[in-house]
């Protein structure tokens, strides 16, 4: 954990907190459907792809590919102003679904569409943590 973590901190709902909870303990939980077995996310209470609501939460890989990323230049946000310039990206789940992230413990220019990402997790408070994506090989990187 970093003593001295600032940024702010993603609070769960009703439908996001196995996620979370999943996340404490190194983890990554999703949606899927009990009917057809697909994956999804955000969590939602019918299944897109044949609309049950016979749900349930799995332990995901925790594997995916990069699909999109972008370097985040601009503060948008007072609380990131001394993290910018940081890697957000869009990685794909080996199960489907798409996430929203960042990648750490690779540089900018190494960063390649379809690159092997493992899930890493960042425990910034006692009772939270927040996932971000590695590439394969990469230890769990020090984040800043
Ligand atoms: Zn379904």
């Amino acid at each position: 954990m970093t003593a001295a973590y600032t940024l702010p901190i993603p609070q769960a709902d009703a439908a996001s907190a196995p996620f979370f909870e999943g996340a404490r303990r190194h983890e990554l939980m999703l949606m899927r459907c009990r009917t057809c077995r697909a994956w999804r996310l955000p969590s939602r209470p019918r299944c897109p792809d044949c609309w049950s609501t016979d749900t349930e939460w799995a332990r995901a890989s925790g594997r995916g590919t990069l699909y999109s990323w972008g370097i985040m230049h601009q503060k948008l946000h007072p609380a990131f102003a001394e993290q910018v310039p940081y890697q957000f990206a869009v990685v794909e789940l080996e199960e489907g679904p798409r996430i929203v992230s960042n990648i750490v413990g690779v540089p900018d220019s190494e960063l390649r569409a379809g690159m092997p990402l493992h899930a890493v997790y960042d425990d910034v408070a006692d009772d939270a943590t927040i996932v971000r994506f590695a590439p394969d090989g990469a230890e769990r990187p020090v984040l800043a």
